[in-house]
């Protein structure tokens, strides 16, 4: 622009503008420039109907490795994801960032969801490669959000808030996810938000309640422990699965909040079964990046006064993963304090065994999905058994999962795993017939052992 009035030399000015439109770490275009790419396509295409799209792309877990490998190997990553996006851009496409990991694209040429799908797999594929920090390699994922134009808003603003609507989806589909805006998926991503609300309203009035599932000696089948299971019935939208709210309010934010609510009710209820039975709690990969947690589980205990020996903390390896550190810090405190730390869901996440041997564990949940064909799978009860054999050489307890039938329990038993827990031996159940349960069972069963 212009300007004979402006005191400023011409070059200056030039070299003022590139700045208020570049981002200085990588050298790409910012928000504004973004902003002005759009707009102007937006009135070029005015009268021509022709459609082009907008990205935005997020990396996956940037924060723990900035966190752990330091801010300068964070900008290193951030420059080679800008060099690797630029390189592959079509022709026309411009690349911005925005701020931290959060990268944008304009895509004149994109008209409609297969070619952006077609771009964002490219994209991801490109991103996916190792990062060279010198002395280490890093490797990261990223998820994408898409909008059409016009489709998707007609002006910057509305077309950006759709492109963060779809990549808000992919993000909460895990990582590495593509999504292309579309109205199905604004509704989509209105129920989460309303599923929200009922769920902090619920977390408050201190409707979120634990149920709890026994846990069994296979040997006789008398009872170990239990393991809590979060349980909410939403007055309008009815019964919700854990495995829905308790990933929602780790992403919103509150998982703390019904952590908390849920380990004191659970710690609460255990207060009144046998004293040698245990309660095994699921603790969310949230909050192992928190530090914390440690603090807060033992204040819990303290409160309601369950001796910190008998609970047990359930954590998966895909949060062991994500966190090392942190992770580790917690797992250590919480053992120094008597938790014992059980590994949930084993076979499934991204293991490593080497993470055994780095981490102090007690013991190790056999996922369900291996449980469940051990008597018609020949593969699964290979490594069933391999599991437990690994779990013997390294002195952890082997807990099989899922166990539906006499059949399921008989295998493992003849496998050697020593617990069980499954709607064989009891579906989750509230306090009050967690209770009765224990009257029928229990007593007798130690009474018939002991004979
Ligand atoms: P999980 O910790 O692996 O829990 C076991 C899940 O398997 C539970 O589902 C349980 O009801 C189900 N289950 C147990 N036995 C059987 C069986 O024989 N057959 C079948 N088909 N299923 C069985 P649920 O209660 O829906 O929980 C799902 C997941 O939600 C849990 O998986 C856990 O990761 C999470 N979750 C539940 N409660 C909490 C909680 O209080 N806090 C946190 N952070 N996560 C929780
Ligand atoms: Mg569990
Ligand atoms: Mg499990």
């Amino acid at each position: 622009m212009k300007s004979a009035s402006n005191p400023l030399p011409q070059v200056s000015q030039n070299e003022l503008q590139a700045m208020a439109y570049s981002d200085p770490l990588t050298g790409l275009g910012n928000r504004y420039r973004l902003r002005d790419k759009v707009r102007l396509l937006a009135a070029e295409r005015a009268d021509d109907p022709a459609p082009f799209t907008i990205c935005i792309a997020n990396l996956d877990g940037f924060k723990p490795i900035n966190d752990l490998f330091g801010a300068e190997a964070g900008d290193e990553i951030l420059c080679q994801v800008a060099h690797r996006l630029k390189a592959c851009m079509p022709d026309g496409a411009t690349v911005t960032r925005h701020d931290g990991d959060e990268f944008a694209f304009v895509l004149p040429l994109v008209f409609e969801r297969t070619g952006a799908e077609r771009i964002g797999q490219m994209m991801k594929d490109v991103l996916s490669a190792p990062y060279d920090l010198g002395d280490r390699n890093v490797r990261l994922s990223a998820s994408f959000g898409f909008a059409i134009y016009p489709f998707a808003g007609e002006d910057f603003e509305e077309l950006l808030k759709s492109a963060e609507t779809a990549l808000y989806r992919s993000k909460r589909r895990g990582r590495g996810q593509i999504t292309v805006y579309s109205r199905e998926i604004a509704q989509e991503m209105k129920r989460a938000t309303q599923l929200e609300q009922a769920l902090r309203t619920a977390v408050i009035a201190d409707a979120v309640e634990a149920h709890f599932q026994p846990i069994v000696r296979l040997r006789d089948g008398g009872v170990v422990g239990f393991e809590a299971l979060a349980r909410w019935i939403d007055p309008d939208l009815g019964f919700v699965s854990p495995g829905v709210f308790v990933p929602l309010a780790e992403e919103r934010g509150f998982i703390d909040a019904l952590s908390e609510t849920l380990l004191r009710k659970a710690a609460e209820a255990a207060l009144s079964w046998p004293r040698e039975l245990f309660l095994s709690f699921n603790l969310s990969s949230a909050q192992l990046m928190d530090t914390g947690t440690t603090e807060a589980v033992l204040a819990t205990l303290g409160r309601v006064g369950l001796d910190p020996a008998r609970l047990e903390l359930e954590i998966t390896e895909t949060a062991v993963m994500t966190s090392a550190d942190t992770a580790h810090r917690i797992i250590t405190d919480l053992r120094q304090a008597g938790v014992r730390i059980a590994l949930d869901d084993f076979g499934t996440g991204q293991s490593s065994l080497g993470r055994l041997r780095d981490f102090t564990f007690d013991k190790v949940k056999i996922d369900r999905a291996f449980v469940s064909r051990i008597t018609t799978d020949r593969a699964s009860e290979h490594i069933v058994k391999a599991i437990v054999a690994m779990c013997e050489g390294l002195d952890l307890e082997v807990v099989a999962e899922g166990i539906e039938q006499k059949g399921d329990a008989e295998k493992l038993k003849a496998l050697g795993c020593g617990m069980g827990q499954g709607y064989y031996y009891g579906k989750p159940a509230e306090g009050a017939a967690t209770l009765r349960y224990l009257h029928d069972h229990y007593r007798d069963v130690v009474f018939g052992e002991r004979v």
